[in-house]
């Protein structure tokens, strides 16, 4: 076989662009490497990424003590510091934790004394009557809550895009399509094979996600966690349903999951979720009738003027949980490599933070980075019910998604440009298209003509996901 000549001069390859990985390279191209993202998929956002609550987390419950506790926290700090000039939004809705029984009431003091131990000093005790002045739509049984006001509401993807197109603009190079498949060390550098082409670097960040563990062992020949992949399901109430909850209302948390959560979404829906299934399968997610019943029933007992709303959406995501609950970050500086895994369920809030960690192991192996002096600010058009939408503004072409009012202009722009989406799933994640009431009955054969010739993965069938 001859020797192909491999795309050179990178610091570092990130392999995976989920959020984590998006964050990463960011924060790296921020701090003056020479960045490569790896992906295997035709676009970005397509593992964990591309479905979950949305929430963007204080960290509040997370273990006192543990790295995730630390890096939510942080993640949280920059988003908050960041959002309006990259123009991502925040709904400040704030959250309560209530207690439902007796034996969840009992364990509200140790919600707010962890809280305190992760620095979330904002949180507060609410007496039953004081939740019902907040919420006077929330069913019988309600026995007490924790209010932490710091929970709030973004969009789980014009974050990781922005971050992304940040990096882009600041000098990284995006490969689609390049699954990596093997690689070996030599003379102080990274050779990576991936199925588009060889790839060289003198750091390797993995940052794949639901295959995070597969990746090391195709690296390093071993892995030190095993994924266990979670899959959630979720409903989304109709917009009609948006204005039952100013809240975020979560359960008292188990060991194993957050519990069943009832909020608002960027795009003005109200949304009910996620289960927690664990399941071997890596890649689907499919939904069951069971499940969402079950979330149904429990979102009525939550809220019940929901019984007068419709379902417009189910959908659901894979958590890339591992055998323990903390995240599982090493780095190994003799071989030159950053394992992020097992980012489990706290991803996108993290992400910023877990950039920042990463960037400092990155340093340990390869030595001081050089901070960019004039990096580049990208701003993303606003998606989210947050601000001011295109359908708002002069010269947006009409509408082509009704639903979700999405303009020609964003679909045109959503093709275009360093990060342009490559599938109908990467268009509605990108821009909200099909998303809405009639789910793409009414746009698809409009948004069939916009695409046509423009995607790596033309529109044939419908995508699931949302
Ligand atoms: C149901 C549910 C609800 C959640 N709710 C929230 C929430 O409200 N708030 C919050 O903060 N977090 C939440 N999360 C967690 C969050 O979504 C995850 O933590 C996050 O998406 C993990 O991102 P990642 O980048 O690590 O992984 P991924 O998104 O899976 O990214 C990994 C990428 O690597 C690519 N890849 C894999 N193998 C290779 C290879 N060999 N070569 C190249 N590329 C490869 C994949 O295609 C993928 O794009 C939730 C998750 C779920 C499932």
């Amino acid at each position: 076989m001859t020797e192909r000549k491999a795309r050179d001069g990178f610091d570092v390859a990130v392999i995976g662009a989920g959020v984590v990985g998006c964050a990463i390279a960011r924060r790296l191209t921020l701090e003056g490497a020479r960045v490569v993202v790896l992906e295997k998929a035709a676009d970005v956002l397509d593992g964990a990424s591309k479905a979950n609550s949305a929430i963007l987390h204080t960290g509040f419950d997370a273990p006192p003590g543990s790295l995730e506790a630390a890096l939510v926290a942080a993640g949280h700090e920059e988003y908050r510091a960041i959002h309006a000039r990259l123009g991502l939004p925040l709904m400040e809705t704030g959250a309560l934790v209530i207690a439902w029984s007796e034996a969840e009431e009992a364990r509200l003091p140790a919600i707010v004394e962890d809280a305190r131990r992760n620095g979330v000093d904002d949180v507060a005790l609410l007496t039953a009557r004081q939740v019902r002045a907040l919420e006077p739509g929330l069913g019988e049984g309600v026995r007490a809550a924790v209010r932490v006001p710091g929970e709030s509401i973004v969009d789980a993807w014009s974050a990781p895009h922005a971050y992304l197109l940040q990096a882009l603009g600041n000098g990284a190079v995006l490969a689609l399509s390049a699954e990596v498949l093997s690689g070996h060390l030599e003379a102080g550098r990274w050779r990576l094979e991936t199925a588009g082409g060889p790839v060289e670097a003198g750091v390797v960040v993995n940052a794949a996600g639901l295959h995070g563990d597969t990746v090391d062992r195709r690296l390093l020949g071993e892995t030190h966690f095993s994924i266990r992949p979670r899959k959630g399901q979720f409903v989304v109430f109709d917009k009609s349903a948006f204005a039952l909850a100013d809240h975020i209302l979560l359960p008292v948390p188990t060991a194993i999951t957050k519990g069943v959560v009832v909020c608002r979404t960027a795009w003005g829906n109200l949304l009910v979720g996620p289960t927690a299934e664990e399941q071997e399968d890596r890649e689907a997610a499919p939904l069951t009738r069971e499940a969402l019943e079950a979330l149904l029933a429990r979102a009525r007992a939550i809220l019940p003027a929901l019984a007068g709303h419709e379902v417009t959406a189910a959908y659901a995501g894979l958590r890339p949980a591992s055998e323990t609950k903390d995240y599982r970050i090493r780095h190994d500086a003799a071989r030159r490599m950053v394992t992020v895994g097992g980012i489990r369920s706290t991803g996108l809030s993290a992400a910023l933070g877990i950039a920042r960690h990463v960037h400092r192991l990155v340093e340990e192996i390869a030595g001081p980075t050089q901070r960019l002096a004039d990096p580049d600010w990208p701003r993303v058009r606003n998606i989210s019910e947050a601000a001011p939408r295109d359908w708002q503004a002069p010269g947006n072409g009409g509408i082509v998604c009704h639903c979700e009012r999405v303009t020609r202009r964003e679909v045109e722009e959503a093709l275009k440009g360093p990060l342009a989406a490559r599938s109908l799933a990467g268009l509605k994640r990108r821009t909200r298209v099909t998303m809405g009431r009639c789910q793409g009955f009414y746009c698809t054969a409009e948004l069939a003509r916009i695409t046509r010739g423009r995607l790596a993965e033309p529109m044939m069938a419908r995508d699931g996901d949302h």
